[in-house]
């Protein structure tokens, strides 16, 4: 350390205290990175290499950014999943003694930025924490800083279930205790993809506690300090927009393990192309970005209770059957800003003006937001706009505070409009009139001298000056100007009735300026006390946005409201699958009827590949959660059970994370259906036991269909490519065979997608093939070979539990255990017999000895 230069000795001080950050360190204009951030920064921007001096022997790698241009490279690095840390010089370079004093000032990560270009419009940006607890339970929080949202829940299903429920939530990072155990971190890495911070402080100070008033397990504390602490951690500064923290009851929402959120490509394809091709982009009509992100936490969150489903869907209704009114609307949603993160901003305190001018504009659309909203001819429409406050003061401070265009920058003038304050009238008189004046002073100058390209000017070296060319010198009279500066062909001057004019208008307009930017500071804080009220109209907005955007999305695509039964039963009728809809283009999805009745629990479902199982189970449950989220659904009509929970064990998705083989990922899935599922809930097991041989997968797939029966009564569809097990309806009463075939169709073999009750032909194979116009010798010879195979397969099973036994029997006796065995008197003579040493007669009297004894 010691052959440093005193500011690198600086450097690694502060560099040592943030090892897992990129350190940007201030020097001048620029940014730059030494060492090992240096090399690895400037490969991740692309930006140049270089090196410089600083005490040791080998040069030091260094690259930097220029500070202005820094937002953009901390969006890069942040959108890789790295962290940076920001070191100011925290001191006037002019005053300082020896090296300017620096601070890390803010720790910028993944879950913890707020600046508007590094953000999802309609996403939140999640910091999660994640804390374990000894037994066994985990609480999961989320913060959200460009809202001020927090919460938390009480998660009792161990990790598996932890995990569930953060994945599909936009968390950018998750704050664990640095004593998490390796295989659980590699999980929330690999699963979850997001950066993964350590924070082993969890007490919540004093001057948080007014977050979690009204909470009190200690759990909760636990797991919310953890955050705070890292939050602290971070932002080095006052957090006082922070919303009380919100539990979440994790009971009330409908639950969706993490394979089912990812098989029924809720918010993401499988193969995480994104959002194109989920359900959420079929469904998402909302205009507003605030919208769209409580549309996502709706999808994420289906409800339980009736009731609020039900207003839900009356509301939609009310949307639904005022088609203009809606139109009206939606045109008004346009102009509505991000309220949220708006109010988010103004909380943190970080809005400059043009915010403000956003916040204004929203704010003069909500009294004709309410006034379309009265002209709605529903009763469920009254409860969405009754308690909405325009916040009519409020904008009337915006309007009279804030001038029209205003600057980005605060600090430099032109924010407050004239009228609001008395002083800053006069300022700015007081400069408009100065610069009137000096316009006078030109005219009366150029007839005074009589010079016509006489002219008065201005820079920010000289003031204001006289500017006559070089050959109009002659005709200036001597004595009253002052020469100041000289150009090339004209000579600047000055006079002391101008710089006396000067001095009022620049002391005018730097008092203007100081007094603008503390009636800026002073507007800003008045804002600061709507803050909440805001959040609430945002809510209420969004809520209005998410609702009209069900309704346009249930007219372009043809839903219908779905009805709730406390009795067990599905009907649905011409039902679809919202997704696969939207994407077969030219051709038309094939409606299907869903109907199990109270006696009916398992729908098994036969048919070839490629027929259209998968999808016909996946459009009840994504029918069941669009209904429960408060959509209407893709059906002529529904009736639905409330479902508590849905498993999916769908479709060959390797679980290339864990290095997991497809049966095992298949089995686990399975069994957190079969361990967690009630009455109530669905499950989808599509081709259960496809991944292991024949026997094997048919004899699970069976036991578990049983399984399931027997003990666990869920509403269960079941596809199957195992015909035998269509005979399972023989013995379970409530399970209903159903088929898809593939036909004919003007001499080709097509799939109509539709589902036929009963069992599908045994031979559909041989079926298709026929379809296929094989030869009929051919045909003929499958069919027998199939009725051998049949046979013989029944025959093998019996025998090859028989051979099994027999040859184990005939193993154990053929092997008697190897005893030690004791040496005859006669071995032992013959052992000590030297051979080498006998004469042949000697070993002819030996042997006649050794006979004797037999
Ligand atoms: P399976 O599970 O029987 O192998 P899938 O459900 O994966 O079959 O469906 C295969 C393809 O058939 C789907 O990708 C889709 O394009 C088409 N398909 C499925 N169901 C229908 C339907 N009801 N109408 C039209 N096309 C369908």
């Amino acid at each position: 350390m010691a052959q440093y230069t005193p500011m690198m000795q600086q450097y690694l001080k502060i560099k040592a205290d943030h090892k897992d950050a990129f350190l940007f360190f201030r020097l001048g204009d620029f940014y730059e990175m030494f060492f090992d951030d240096a090399l690895k920064a400037s490969k991740e921007l692309e930006i140049t290499l270089t090196s410089r001096e600083g005490g040791s022997s080998d040069r030091i790698p260094m690259c930097g950014v220029p500070y202005h241009s820094a937002e953009n490279y901390i969006k890069q690095l942040i959108g890789k999943g790295f962290k940076v840390a920001i070191c100011e010089q925290v001191e006037d370079p002019k005053a300082a003694k020896g090296v300017v004093k620096r601070e890390v000032v803010q720790l910028v990560t993944p879950g913890t930025v707020m600046e508007g270009s590094m953000l999802e419009d309609k996403e939140n940006n999640y910091l999660a924490s994640l804390t374990e607890f000894s037994d066994g339970t985990f609480t999961v929080s989320y913060n959200d800083l460009t809202t001020g949202e927090n919460s938390i829940a009480l998660v009792t299903g161990g990790f598996d279930a932890a995990i569930s429920e953060l994945y599909n939530r936009p968390v950018k990072e998750v704050v664990v205790s640095s004593e998490m155990a390796e295989e659980q971190l590699e999980m929330l890495e690999g699963r979850l993809g997001c950066t993964v911070s350590f924070e082993d402080r969890t007490e919540i100070e004093d001057a948080f506690s007014g977050l979690t008033e009204g909470i009190h397990q200690e759990k909760f504390l636990t797991g919310f300090g953890r955050m705070l602490q890292y939050i602290k951690h971070t932002q080095k500064r006052a957090l006082d927009h922070l919303r009380p923290v919100q539990v979440i009851e994790l009971q009330e929402f409908m639950s969706l393990d993490m394979y089912s959120k990812r098989n029924l490509e809720l918010v993401e394809t499988l193969r995480k192309q994104g959002k194109s091709g989920s359900l959420l982009s079929v469904l998402d009509q909302t205009i507003t970005s605030m919208g769209a992100r409580m549309l996502k936490k709706w999808l994420e969150r289906p409800l339980l209770s009736r009731k609020e489903i039900e207003t839900r869907h009356d509301q939609v209704a009310g949307f639904l059957e005022n088609y203009f009114e809606r139109e009206d609307l939606r045109e008004q949603l346009i102009s509505v800003y991000d309220l949220e993160r708006l109010a988010g901003r103004i909380a943190y305190g970080n809005v400059n003006a043009r915010d403000l001018i956003q916040l204004r504009h929203s704010l003069s659309r909500i009294p004709d937001i309410l006034a379309t909203l009265q002209t709605f001819d529903h009763p469920a429409m009254k409860q969405l706009f009754e308690t909405i406050d325009p916040l009519e003061s409020l904008k009337q401070l915006l309007v009279e505070s804030i001038g029209e265009d205003p600057p980005p920058v605060i600090k430099e003038g032109g924010v407050i409009r004239d009228g609001f304050n008395p002083k800053l009238d006069e300022y700015r008189d007081a400069s408009k009139n100065g610069k009137q004046w000096i316009a006078q002073l030109e005219a009366k100058e150029r007839e005074s001298t009589g010079i016509r390209s006489l002219k008065i000017g201005y820079n920010r070296v000289f003031g204001y000056y006289i500017e006559v060319t070089r050959a109009n010198l002659k005709y200036l009279p001597e004595g009253r100007y002052e020469r100041k500066q000289t150009l090339t062909n004209a000579e600047r001057y000055i006079t002391p009735e101008l710089k006396e004019k000067e001095s009022l208008i620049l002391e005018a307009e730097e008092k203007s300026v100081e007094l603008e930017y503390e009636l800026f500071l002073e507007v800003r804080e008045r804002v600061k006390a709507y803050v909440h009220k805001l959040q609430f109209l945002a809510e209420q907005i969004s809520r209005i946005d998410v609702l009209q955007g069900f309704a346009q999305i249930a007219e372009k695509n043809d839903y219908h409201r779905p009805a709730y039964h406390e009795k067990r039963i599905v009907d649905i009728k011409q039902g679809r699958h919202p997704v696969v809809e939207r994407v077969m283009k030219g051709e038309s999805f094939v409606p299907n009827d869903i109907y199990m009745d109270e006696e009916t629990d398992v729908l098994l479902i036969t048919g070839p590949n490629m027929s259209g199982k998968s999808t016909y189970m996946r459009q009840l449950a994504l029918t069941a959660i669009m209904g429960q989220m408060g959509s209407f659904v893709p059906s002529e009509s529904a009736i639905l059970p409330i479902f508590d929970q849905i498993f999916t064990r769908i479709g060959a998705a390797d679980d290339l994370v864990s290095g997991q083989s497809t049966f095992m990922v298949e089995m686990l899935e399975a069994n957190h259906a079969l361990s967690h599922a009630t009455e109530k809930s669905l499950i989808l097991l599509d081709e259960i036991g496809r991944g292991t041989s024949t026997y094997d997968g048919m004899a699970l797939a069976q036991a578990i269909v049983e399984h399931i029966h027997q003990h666990i009564r869920a509403k269960t569809m079941f596809s199957t490519h195992y015909h035998e097990l269509t005979s399972l309806d023989l013995e379970l009463d409530r399970l209903k065979n159903v088929h898809v075939r593939a036909e004919e169709y003007e001499g080709r073999v097509v799939f109509l997608h539709q589902i036929k009750d009963g069992a599908a032909d045994e031979s559909y194979g041989i079926h298709v093939a026929q379809l296929a116009n094989m030869p009929d010798s051919l045909i003929d010879r499958a069919a027998d070979l199939l009725a051998q195979l049949e046979k013989g397969a029944e025959n093998e099973v019996a025998a090859s539990a028989e051979d099994d036994q027999q040859l184990s029997l005939f193993v154990e006796e053929a092997r008697p255990a190897p005893k030690a065995k004791a040496e005859t008197p006669l071995e032992n003579q013959l052992k000590k017999l030297n051979l080498m040493e006998m004469t042949p007669m000697d070993a002819m009297n030996e042997l006649y000895r050794l006979k004797k004894q037999i």
